[in-house]
């Protein structure tokens, strides 16, 4: 028996099995890559690093194609595609917006490329879960758009992780040289 005690006495049990966790998923990630499209704009036109800047320019370019991914992925299971609204993605790009207010310098190519990474790691996260649901549930047809984006995903954190090691390398450098 559930005791109803606010503020819990509103929510109502709307996700039951499997498939239904599957489709909130997939509207929480195609809510989440939209999101993402308005954000690595700002992204790439406040970084001060070109290799940044270009990071985020050539990632904008994969969400897009991302996002008619996902729509083929709703198509596949007979469901229109929607969004529905991400907390966690809200709150990291949250978080990259007062780094662009808060700091500059190295301090804000350095904690706009961590804010990057904090959104693939949540992405790498989501697209895990679904492209797994999709092959218990027998989605054929969505495990592979499903593993692409996955694919994705985890190539940009491999770039943006390459991108965190040379810069440090090179401040480190510079110390020496110094
Ligand atoms: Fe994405
Ligand atoms: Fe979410
Ligand atoms: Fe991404």
């Amino acid at each position: 028996m559930r005791v109803a005690s606010p503020p819990f006495d509103t929510e109502e049990i709307i996700m039951k099995n499997l498939a239904d966790i599957f489709e909130h998923t997939l509207q929480d990630v195609y809510y989440a890559e939209n999101a993402i499209t308005k954000a690595l704009p700002k992204v790439a036109k406040a970084a001060k690093s070109a290799e940044l800047k270009k990071a985020a320019e050539e990632h904008l370019a994969e969400t897009k194609d991302q996002i008619k991914k996902l729509e083929q992925v709703f198509k596949s299971i007979g469901k229109k595609a929607s969004g529905e609204k991400c907390d966690a993605i809200e709150g990291l790009i949250k978080e990259a917006d007062g780094l662009m207010e808060e700091a500059e310098g190295t301090a804000l190519d350095a904690g706009l490329l961590a804010a990057c990474q904090a959104v693939e790691h949540y992405e790498i996260a989501r697209y895990g879960s679904l492209r797994e649901w999709a092959k218990d549930l027998g989605h054929d047809e969505a495990h592979k758009p499903l593993s692409e984006i996955l694919d994705q995903e985890k190539a940009t954190n491999n770039k943006l992780t390459n991108l965190a090691v040379t810069a440090i390398n090179k401040t480190t450098a510079a110390k020496k040289a110094a």
